[in-house]
């Protein structure tokens, strides 16, 4: 993964969003497997921007979004 990446438009619209939003047309799902709980959390990325995504799927309800693993801080 690059390393803080500029997020484009969509991901940074997407970017705080709860988890029951949908993922965006340039987001792909990366592989199952590489997660250790697929269930409690879904990894995708970015083909516009190279932004790399975790949906957080469980655990408290404040912390189920969409979360931007690889953005700088502005
Ligand atoms: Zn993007």
């Amino acid at each position: 993964m690059e390393l803080w990446i500029q997020p484009c438009a969509r991901c940074a619209d997407l970017y705080g969003q709860p988890a029951t939003a949908a993922p965006h047309d340039d987001l792909t799902l990366n592989g199952v497997g590489a997660v250790k709980d697929a269930r409690a959390e879904e990894h995708y990325t970015c083909v516009r921007c190279g932004g790399v995504f975790a949906r957080i799927l469980a655990g408290p309800p404040m912390r189920q979004n969409w979360m931007l693993l690889n953005a700088g801080q502005h």
